[in-house]
């Protein structure tokens, strides 16, 4: 029973195109198309696979959505040519454990964002059962549970031989971090960055918060962006209630809501889409201030402190 509700449907495209568009390359011979139901909520979604592709040639990293809670995302990352396998924000762990036997695969890496319940649930579990290594920040009170490898801003870290960058997010926690694929142009934010919103103010400031989005403002407008939840669609009602007029924002806002509706996930997002439409990273948008009552010379710290407050009461 377990097992029939958990199968999934598998949707391989790559990264590199437009994911809601017409690109989509179904059965790549690999993944079959199975339909997928979940336990938890009683809500249906799909897992999807996404394939990094490098100058038209896909390249060995496969990128595999776990749903985990109520609306988490966990990521399996694959490489395909050494068969190591790693996953960011293990929510919980059965339906990771799930995904890989399907595979018949083994765990090698626990990489988290943050040290909220949500991102790290399953790491004890994953660890003991597979040997894996966790890997997160090992700043103060976002130190990640048993973390083996502590990375901080700048530096480097090599997954099967696919580069990854840490970029330090803070805001949400103290500690955040985003881990940057440059090879593949995928973002993994956590709850830094949300489609259409950002972490709520935990343990940061505004300051800190708006460092963070421009510090991933400045990636290639065409990276991909997973971030640690699909909640895409709540986002859009307040997006679409303090900018109504945004062209791209409303029909963004009907393409998710279409997907979602077909249980499909919003997720992956791409960081020209969010600069278009989400307005935390459009804190200088004329109709967003009007809306807010934002002061035209007030800072952008200051407009995403309003942003936020607004939203945290809507
Ligand atoms: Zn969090």
């Amino acid at each position: 029973m377990l097992s029939k509700v958990r199968e999934q449907t598998s949707i391989v495209h790559s990264i590199r195109k437009n994911w809601f568009g017409k690109h989509l390359l179904y059965g790549l011979g690999t993944l079959a198309v199975r339909p997928i139901k979940l336990l938890r909520g009683g809500s249906q979604l799909l897992g999807v696979s996404h394939f990094c592709n490098i100058s038209g040639l896909d390249s060995s990293l496969q990128i595999e959505l776990v749903p985990c809670l109520h609306d988490n995302y966990a990521y399996l990352l694959h490489d395909m040519d050494t068969g190591t396998v790693g996953v960011i924000d293990p929510s919980e762990a059965l339906p990771v454990i799930e995904a890989l036997t399907r595979k018949n695969q083994n765990l090698t890496y626990i990489l988290n964002t943050h040290h909220h319940y949500d991102h790290i649930g399953g790491n004890t579990e994953l660890k003991a059962r597979y040997g894996a290594k966790i890997i997160g920040s090992g700043k103060g009170g976002d130190k990640v549970p048993g973390v083996d490898i502590v990375l901080r801003d700048g530096d480097t870290w090599m997954f099967a031989g696919h580069q990854v960058l840490v970029l330090e997010t803070p805001g949400h926690t103290e500690g955040h971090v985003s881990f940057y694929f440059p090879g593949c142009g995928a973002l993994f934010t956590g709850d830094a960055l949300l489609s259409l919103s950002c972490g709520e103010l935990f343990e940061g400031n505004t300051n800190q918060m708006l460092a963070s989005l421009q510090k991933i403002m400045s990636l290639p407008d065409d990276t991909s962006i997973y971030c640690g939840h699909e909640c895409t669609v709540s986002n859009s009602k307040f997006a679409l209630s303090i900018e109504p007029k945004n062209k791209e924002l409303a029909e963004y806002a009907s393409r998710v809501a279409r997907l979602r509706s077909k249980n499909l996930p919003t997720i992956p997002t791409t960081l020209n889409k969010e600069k278009k439409c989400n307005p935390f990273l459009r804190t200088s948008s004329v109709e967003i201030r009007q809306s807010l009552g934002i002061p035209a010379d007030a800072t952008d710290a200051e407009a995403l402190g309003i942003i936020r407050q607004a939203k945290d009461n809507f």
